[in-house]
């Protein structure tokens, strides 16, 4: 008879391979490293577009079905969404509609261009913008709206879209979570106005620091392109005369991409199709073990989506369903059983300084708008609830550590009385 007693608790544990159990970003085949070596001396600054830089835009098109015109890319995501928010023309008095529970630099940048943002609840079935507090949040002087398709999930974006164009607002989509994600067979990032994802080394395709910015929309573009890449890009690729007169100096900032960021993007671009397979195949497997834990709540897909990148795998923890065990309980206990598990990181925004404080801290000359947001339930449920568990996506290699894991949720099931009373006693 083995020795069946939580971990935690004196037992053996479940797993013992060594953590991390995610690998992430994987690492460069030899061609990306032969790639790497030749930009050293062809070309380390690139200042038009041209070479890497120029590649990885038009793959990035591609990758999109081709649906939108224009990719520029920048030094990371912050920066293209500063770019973004500044195009769509966020300034003072201008206030943004954006989800109450997100990564928060797809909103801080408002607050640089002395603008100001509205949170609004989130669906817990796509965890994004919830479509009727996002029209509740609306006000006379919301000219933009924010969805982000969180942890790969896209947004409701009929119903988003509906609501923009009632409103007559803007729609932005960050995109960071979500590479190859799409909603009813169309790509995300296609939707909006202006889309933004992430190219930074945790995100599925990955420059390690860098961001792109894709649109349809002329203005949109020669208005990013200028506030971020001064001089030969704003020269040759800015349409509109009354802009282009400032291509020297641009709009005083300078955000491009280095062209060893555009080397490694696009090799990640090239092989993310294999991967997100294998995310796939992971996470379904994943997802039909939890399905058989009773207190455990895996990720909903939606029937009209597909998840792409499947950023992250976020399940949701039932407390009452294991005898009233927190949470901060339940991952010690799963943690003692060798599993890489956690707290998912980013808190809920109302609760950052930047949003407490009543003036814009960059310009404290700045009020802010008094808003008093609807409680924001559903994003508090997730910021409580939530778990965060490896994003697998080695298949077949990673299936019987999945299946390890999810053996250690069951063994923690069956012995809830004892982790109740443990956690009573600790208390
Ligand atoms: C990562 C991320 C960003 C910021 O991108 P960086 O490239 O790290 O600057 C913005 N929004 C979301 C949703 C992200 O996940």
């Amino acid at each position: 008879m083995t020795d069946d007693r939580l971990a935690l608790l004196g037992g053996e544990p479940v797993i013992t391979q060594p953590l991390p159990h995610e690998v992430w970003p994987p690492p460069a085949a030899t061609a990306e490293l032969a790639a790497l070596a030749a930009q050293r001396d062809a070309d380390i600054s690139i200042k038009g577009r041209s070479g890497p830089i120029a590649r990885l835009e038009e793959e990035f098109l591609r990758f999109l079905d081709d649906r939108v015109r224009y990719a520029v890319t920048f030094n990371s995501g912050t920066s293209a969404l500063l770019a973004a928010y500044f195009a769509l023309g966020v300034t003072e008095g201008v206030q943004v509609v954006g989800p109450a529970l997100t990564y928060h630099a797809a909103l801080s940048p408002v607050f640089a261009l002395r603008g100001d943002v509205a949170l609004a609840d989130v669906d817990l079935r796509t965890r994004g913008i919830d479509p009727g507090a996002l029209e509740r949040a609306i006000t006379e002087r919301t000219r933009v709206v924010t969805v982000v398709h969180q942890w790969g999930h896209p947004c409701d974006m009929d119903a988003v879209l509906a609501v923009a164009e009632r409103h007559g607002l803007r729609v932005l989509e960050d995109c960071s979570h979500a590479h190859g994600s799409r909603y009813k067979g169309r790509p995300v990032g296609t939707f909006g106005d202006a889309a933004v994802f992430s190219l930074q080394a945790n995100k599925a395709v990955f420059a390690g620091e860098g961001g792109i910015l894709v649109t349809d929309d002329r203005r949109v573009h020669d208005r990013a392109t200028l506030l971020g890449h001064y001089r030969d890009r704003c020269r040759d690729e800015i349409d509109d005369e009354d802009l282009r007169r400032y291509w020297v100096s641009g709009f005083g900032l300078k955000l491009r991409m280095s062209p060893f960021n555009a080397v490694v993007a696009s090799h990640s671009l090239a092989e993310f199709p294999e991967r997100r397979q294998g995310r796939h195949a992971c996470l379904r497997h994943l997802g039909e073990g939890l399905a058989e834990v009773p207190y455990m709540e895996p990720v909903h897909v939606s029937e009209e989506v597909d998840m792409g990148a499947w950023y992250g795998y976020k399940p949701l923890y039932r407390p009452e369903a294991l005898d009233g065990v927190s949470r901060a309980t339940l991952i010690a206990a799963l943690r003692a059983e060798g599993l890489e598990v956690g707290a998912p990181s980013g808190p809920r925004l109302a609760t950052l300084p930047l949003y407490q404080d009543d003036r814009n801290p960059l310009f404290p000359d700045l009020g802010k708008t008094p808003h008093r947001p609807e409680p924001a339930t559903n994003a508090e449920l997730i910021e409580r609830r939530a778990l965060s568990l490896p994003t697998f996506y080695r298949w077949p290699q990673d299936k019987a550590l999945i299946d390890l894991y999810v053996e250690a949720f069951k063994k923690v099931g069956r012995h809830r009385a004892a982790l109740a009373d443990h956690q009573t006693r600790t208390s």
